[in-house]
């Protein structure tokens, strides 16, 4: 088994660098890869976070597994990349240098911009030896994602593992053109996409219901040896497979009364709007019996923009 032009011997780690893009500086930054192959033939699993540079909460996750051993199989191999975009995570951003958000320049290419060409790395030196798949992100900067997996409805193999891992809830959503998923997809390995918490934020609980998913799924693959926490599952998992945004009607002050992961009933207050002078108090009620997918953390809201991200399923 080769990676990035290393051999990869049975019962041995490597710390291995995926860049060869240099910064304007001309320093190099490291990009690294840690690899751990146990003594006895198994699948290759990929863990990666940071893909955007400010969602930290992905690279807990991937810094957990490392940090614990959990990342050293007794058969196969695991990779972790746990701050896959090392430019936008050093000034907490979530895009490259060059403005590009990696997560939309997939499968990349040889000579395209510093985004495209990174990406095209990772599709080629490091994919083709991959069987499957788990990359951790998180919501945005205000709007903060109840722990989630998403996996595309027509991937029975990576459904088959979503629910393994057994996140709080599942979401079936399709794959957006030109990400990392796509490039999975495409590739025919199976992709867990997890998403919690918001980016600039580092989120013990939405990093813990992670980690015990990863080790679902290598227990399950019969790769994890010993020491493991307790991984028992005490929820029941919502599964989601339509959603939709609910807007501000108003601009102001928003005041969420109800928090992402939350089921809610339709007429519920789940949130209200103010203004600056106390002359405006709007309620916004759940239109519809719903389960909570985003919320809006605010402060402060304009006429049209998302507040909840909720499911319309019955
Ligand atoms: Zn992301």
């Amino acid at each position: 088994m080769r990676i990035l032009g290393t051999e990869i011997k049975a019962g041995n780690s490597y710390t291995l660098n995926l860049n060869k893009v240099k910064l304007y500086s001309t320093s190099e930054v490291e990009v690294p890869v840690i690899i751990e192959r146990g003594e006895l033939d198994g699948p290759v699993v990929l863990l990666t976070g940071g893909i955007h540079g400010d969602e930290i909460n992905g690279i807990e996750v991937v810094r957990q597994i490392i940090a614990h051993g959990w990342n050293k199989p007794k058969r196969g191999t695991i990779i972790c990349i746990p701050v896959v975009n090392i430019f936008g995570f050093l000034q907490l951003k979530r895009e490259f240098p060059d403005g590009r958000d990696l997560n939309r320049v997939f499968p990349g290419t040889k000579k395209g911009s510093l985004a495209s060409r990174f990406a095209y790395q990772l599709s080629n030196e490091v994919l083709p030896i991959v069987d499957i798949v788990m990359d951790f992100h998180t919501g945005g900067a205000q709007r903060y994602n109840a722990p989630h997996l998403r996996v595309d409805a027509a991937e029975s193999k990576s459904i088959e593992l979503a629910k393994v891992f057994n996140a709080p809830c599942l979401y079936f959503s399709s794959n957006i053109s030109k990400t990392f998923r796509a490039t999975c997809s495409k590739k025919g390995i199976p992709y867990l996409l997890y998403e919690g918490g918001k980016s600039g934020d580092s989120d013990k609980t939405i990093a813990v219901e992670a980690v015990k998913g990863v080790l679902r799924v290598l227990e399950h693959l019969d790769m994890v040896t010993e020491g493991l926490p307790d991984i028992s599952v005490n929820h029941t998992t919502v599964e989601i497979t339509k959603s939709s945004w609910l807007r501000a009607k108003k601009s102001g002050f928003i005041h969420p009364k109800a928090q992402a992961g939350d089921k809610v009933k339709k007429d519920e207050i789940i949130a209200s709007i103010t203004d600056p002078y106390g002359r405006l108090r709007h309620e916004i009620k759940a239109p519809h019996d719903t389960f909570l997918l985003n919320v809006n953390y605010g402060p402060v809201v304009y006429q049209g923009d998302a507040i909840f991200h909720i499911s319309k399923d019955e």
